[in-house]
């Protein structure tokens, strides 16, 4: 829904190039057109990109920390003749399409025992960490790459304007955000498509997306529930925040199981409670922090207003001070276009077949690449296997083990056949918005 009206409030422009994506589906000929082209040059500069992603893997750094990752992109990118800010490449007069890369790994230590397995450490937070590239932007970086190389090969196939989005500190939740704070549609200007793709633990040569919602809204909850302490032997001369806190523990899941429409996704999770210090006191405060996870606007809204009015309520009931809530934003839904999935969809299948593309339900983790999106840009976020067919066949057999997932120590994605399907489905995706008719 959010895709159509993003699309109508757009130029004539865009109307134009809506009518070039009907025009492109009906044909579906960008796939036959150069899906053997694209191969034969991903093949061509695999061993490349291989070395770029090694070295990235073995060198991972935190988010706002990405200089030598920054510095190794921009010099590849220059080096193909973007212009190196955002790499900017102008081919003629045509649509802007934004195609966006993460630069940051993960304050976690690797335990793949892979040769190129990253013993780096650096600070988060003030506390000394390892850092690993286990949600898989490392593989978004070398396909992000290789789209380039790819497109620019292919450069007198089609016109317009690459905007290619190396993007700080995803993991933070804040990296999209600091570059449209900084002016990035200001300076570049917006975009007319945006494309980004993600790693998942599925079967490498697959790709899955969703029409609407394919992450979650995710709403980070902090609340300081205030009491009057005192002796644990005398409660009665106390107001006990941890019985407050327990209460709205218990009563907040009532939002979602009574509150909000059962067949709609929605999630409140306390993840942290800190209170008190022995057990014969009563502090004088409880501090819960949790998540709140939903896929719809007015599902968010419902379970933020519960939220709310449950710690209210828990404060009341014991006669305590109204409590401290606060609710911040973090990455709101990433909504496809359903106009930018119909016309890549019979490109990715042409070029994967059919079985191997697939529309899947959205995934309840969350992403920014939602802030790019919301600027009113039609948009698709794809998915990626990463994973031998058969293993992840082997995991899903009755009492099979799950294979890691992103944000596991052990993600481990294989990196020829992951690189050359990002490199292969992003190319024919942007080459399809911008192909020459
Ligand atoms: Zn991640
Ligand atoms: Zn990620």
């Amino acid at each position: 829904m959010y895709g159509i009206r993003i699309q109508f409030a757009a130029s004539v422009f865009s109307a134009l190039l809506l009518f070039l994506i009907a025009e492109v589906w009906a044909q579906s000929s960008v796939a036959d057109q150069y899906g053997a082209k694209v191969s034969q040059l991903v093949n061509g500069m695999y061993p490349k990109l291989e070395d770029v992603y090694k070295d990235i893997h073995a060198h991972p750094e935190l988010g706002f920390q990405e200089t030598r990752t920054a510095a190794k992109l921009a010099a590849e990118m220059s080096a193909m003749g973007f212009q190196v800010v955002v790499a900017i490449f102008r081919n003629g007069p045509g649509p802007t399409v934004l195609v966006r890369t993460e630069l940051d790994a993960l304050p976690m230590e690797e335990k793949t025992g892979l040769p190129y397995a990253s013993t780096v450490k650096s600070t988060s937070f003030g506390r000394e960490t390892f850092v690993a590239h286990s949600c898989g932007h490392d593989i978004h970086m070398a396909s992000w790459l290789g789209t380039a190389r790819t497109l620019l090969a292919l450069k007198d196939q089609w016109q317009g304007t690459l905007m290619f989005v190396a993007q700080p500190a995803e993991e933070l939740s804040s990296g999209a955000k600091a570059m449209l704070a900084d002016g990035l549609f200001m300076r570049f200007g917006k975009p007319n498509f945006a494309f980004a793709l993600h790693t998942y633990p599925a079967p490498f040569g697959t790709v899955a997306y969703n029409v609407g919602p394919i992450t979650s809204n995710s709403d980070g909850l902090e609340i300081t529930f205030k009491g009057h302490g005192g002796h644990g032997s005398a409660p009665d001369k106390t107001v006990d925040p941890i019985a407050i806190a327990a209460h709205f523990i218990v009563d907040v899941q009532t939002v979602v199981s009574r509150e909000k429409n059962p067949m709609e996704f929605g999630v409140v999770t306390v993840g942290a409670m800190q209170a008190g210090t022995v057990g014969n006191i009563i502090p004088d405060s409880a501090v819960l922090r949790g998540t709140i996870r939903s896929y719809k606007p007015e599902v968010r809204a419902k379970l933020l207003d519960g939220v709310r009015r449950t710690a209210k309520a828990a404060a009341m009931m014991a006669g305590a001070p109204e409590p401290e809530v606060t609710l911040e934003e973090d990455p709101l839904a990433v909504v496809n276009s359903e106009q930018v999935v119909a016309a890549t969809e019979p490109v990715l299948q042409a070029a994967f077949g059919a079985d191997n593309v697939k529309r899947v339900p959205p995934v309840t983790a969350s992403e920014d690449f939602s802030a790019f999106v919301n600027e009113g840009v039609p948009s698709m976020f794809f998915l990626i296997g990463v994973y031998p067919p058969e293993r992840v066949a082997e995991s899903m057999k009755p009492g099979g083990k799950p294979l890691p997932s992103n944000h596991s120590p052990l993600f481990a994605p294989v990196p020829e056949p992951s690189i050359k399907t990002g490199v292969q489905a992003m190319s024919l995706a942007v080459l399809n918005v911008l192909t020459k008719h």
